[in-house]
């Protein structure tokens, strides 16, 4: 039996520490290969959202490279999501593959289901050995997605331009090419160290960026065309509110555990849309617009790939959020014929328009009382 799985961001390296713990057998899809998301969109109907054809693309990379058993995990929902493994099987079977599907719905996943689901690759392992494996992939997709918000608070204040992508790729190579969770756990600490001593600038006060949106896309450096490390290198602190390990939180740990349910995003959505779930993570875009935009963010990016229903909607309610806050909200759409040129050009106008107001707000300030002008980076 050979794995593939497919790619949501960072997320391959705690299923690659949970099949090497466990001792499996896979064939990882190459990480952010236009090649592979060209097969994926090659075979997909056209209007489907760009993670449906990306993860076609790498189940299809997968099964040509010996793999037998596709591992999928989604959130289901109110979204075509919640069909996306059902019509995927459809195609690779009337493309020719013979394969297994083991699937996972998150949003109802329970121990018992997760056990019988693996439970063909568990077979002769000992409970004890199958429980250190997920505790270990477990603490992986926490640790990284730490690595990454460090990452995103050196890069931005960094001295010396490019020290930290540096730092941060060498990190993805090593990640992808070792074995274990002793070598991703060397792996990381080392690259955190790096990161540590990375020179930078304590007195520069970035422009500060939450990013909201759909949950694959703010997730995957390759679909989004790697904003965070775009916006930091123009000199903006970004805050990415949908991280891999907050998916696994809101939709298996959270879920497991029978208490405080009480989610504070989805109470801060209320106002705007009378309901506590429209699909995808499109509940989530309004309550983190809503309870970011109060002052500690100078503005908000909203992220989905193109026909992304619950995103259509969360947009909506957005300019009136706006509107009372008083906090710039741009949306920006992607699908596989977005322009980097052009991407880029809207990302730079938004930080320079946050960067005008941020020093206008310092200048209005200052003639009240006597603070330091910050120091705002400029994009070159
Ligand atoms: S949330 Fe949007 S992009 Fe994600 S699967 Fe659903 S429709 Fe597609």
């Amino acid at each position: 039996m050979k794995i593939t799985f497919p790619h949501m961001g960072d997320a391959y390296i705690s299923v690659k520490v949970l099949l090497d713990e466990l001792g499996l057998d896979y064939y990882m899809p190459p990480v952010g290969s236009h090649e592979t998301m060209e097969i994926g969109i090659a075979n997909s109907p056209e209007f489907m959202c760009l993670p449906f054809k990306k993860v076609l693309g790498d189940f299809i990379n997968g099964l040509n490279n010996g793999a037998d058993t596709i591992l999928f995990g989604e959130s289901g929902g109110q979204c075509r999501m919640s069909y996306y493994g059902d019509l995927m099987q459809d195609i690779l079977r009337s493309m020719g593959y013979k394969f297994n599907y083991i699937h996972f719905n998150f949003s109802h996943l329970t121990y018992k289901e997760a056990a019988r689901n693996l439970g063909p690759f568990l077979t002769g392992k000992s409970k004890l050995s199958v429980i250190k494996a997920a505790v270990n992939a477990g603490w992986t997709v926490f640790a990284v997605d730490k690595l990454y918000a460090l990452s995103r608070k050196i890069r931005c204040r960094e001295i010396k331009h490019g020290t930290t992508d540096k730092i941060m790729r060498e990190f993805e190579q090593k990640a992808q090419t070792v074995h274990g969770f002793k070598n991703i756990h060397r792996a990381l600490t080392e690259a955190r160290k790096e990161l540590k001593h990375v020179e930078i600038d304590k007195t520069f006060e970035p422009v500060k960026i939450a990013l909201v949106g759909e949950i694959f896309i703010s997730s995957d450096s390759f679909t989004n065309l790697e904003i965070e490390k775009k916006l930091g290198n123009m000199g903006a602190y970004v805050h990415n509110t949908m991280g891999v390990s907050e998916w696994i939180f809101k939709h298996f740990i959270k879920y497991m555990i029978p208490f405080n349910r009480r989610d504070k995003s989805i109470e801060a959505a209320q106002p705007y849309m009378h309901t506590d779930d429209i699909g995808g993570h499109g509940i989530y875009t309004i309550g983190n617009t809503e309870l970011l935009s109060h002052g500690s963010y100078d503005g908000i990016i909203q992220i989905y790939p193109f026909t992304c229903m619950p995103e259509i909607i969360a947009q909506t309610t957005l300019g009136e959020i706006q509107r009372k806050n008083g906090v710039p909200v741009m949306t920006l759409i992607l699908d596989e014929m977005t322009g980097e040129t052009g991407y880029i050009t809207r990302l730079e106008a938004f930080v320079d328009m946050l960067r005008f107001q941020k020093e206008q707000k310092y200048e209005e300030k200052n003639q009240k009382e006597p603070i330091k002008h910050p120091k705002l980076k400029h994009v070159s």
